[in-house]
């Protein structure tokens, strides 16, 4: 069972959408009696139950736009030799993690920001300013391995499912029902929320997949440790996408310490 179902009335059907005519489906929602199931899929990569209701395509294409936004507004960093070694350990990365047979972009941005981010169409920007204090390619293979895990896990799609059901939730619990948004909540609907912050599970969730990956790689996971106190101690004005959602980095730097030693790969 995925969360939705868990905290679905307990009077409510269990029913698959895609074989409900709309005028049912709406009708469902409005009174609270429809659950939504056929949203949830299993994770390969965590196992974990996840409630997904945007096609990948959708994301494919979203992801897209939003990469071509992102790179008008931002110059790049024209830096040959660090190109090069962010696609190196880049591609050693997506190697590791067994999506090799898919595009992926790494691109960096010349900004001060010690901040990284992905999109689920598997661009990665990478910044000036992280990349300055990331003179490791175990510490590039750090953030590339938590971001890469930000795109296996599926984080961004199921972020925004659950947004659009909350907001489907919302419009349910009024007098009205707004079909266009309960629409866009089946996944049917055009806008994407990329720019959605992924959530503290989410990240805590990503910095394992990376460590995973790092260690596949042949990257040494015990590295992570010293960079993400490299990372806390830099201050900076705004905090970058992996702080910003960990109002306690000492906890963050403790589950990384715990997981690397029980896998064996420590001691750190
Ligand atoms: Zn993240």
């Amino acid at each position: 069972m995925c969360e939705h179902h868990a905290a679905a009335n307990e009077s409510a059907k269990l029913v698959d959408v895609a074989k409900m005519d709309r005028r049912h489906l709406l009708r469902g929602l409005a009174t609270g009696t429809l659950v939504l199931v056929a949203g949830c899929a299993t994770n390969e990569v965590t196992g974990r139950e996840q409630f997904i209701i945007i096609d990948e395509s959708q994301l494919q294409q979203a992801s897209l736009s939003a990469w071509a936004q992102m790179r008008q507004q931002v110059p790049q960093w024209r830096n040959a030799a660090a190109q090069r070694r962010l696609e190196t350990v880049g591609n050693r990365i997506v190697q590791a993690a067994g999506r090799g047979g898919q595009s992926w972009e790494f691109v960096l941005f010349d900004s001060p920001d010690k901040n990284a981010f992905v999109l689920p169409g598997g661009q990665v920007g990478f910044y000036r300013g992280l990349y300055e204090i990331s003179d490791r390619d175990d510490y590039l293979a750090t953030v590339l391995g938590h971001e890469v895990g930000h795109v296996t896990g599926r984080h961004a799609a199921e972020r925004y499912s659950r947004e659009a059901a909350a907001q489907t939730a919302l419009q349910v619990a009024g007098t009205q029902i707004n079909s266009q948004l309960a629409m866009a909540a089946l996944g049917l609907g055009a806008q994407v929320g990329l720019s959605l912050p992924f959530s503290r599970e989410q990240e805590a969730e990503a910095d394992i997949i990376g460590l995973q990956y790092m260690q596949r790689a042949g990257y040494d996971p015990r590295q992570s440790i010293p960079f993400w106190q490299r990372m806390q101690s830099g201050g900076g004005s705004r905090p970058p996408e992996f702080l910003s959602t960990h109002p306690d980095p000492d906890n963050r730097i403790q589950r990384l310490r715990n997981y690397i030693n029980q896998q064996g790969w420590g001691p750190v």
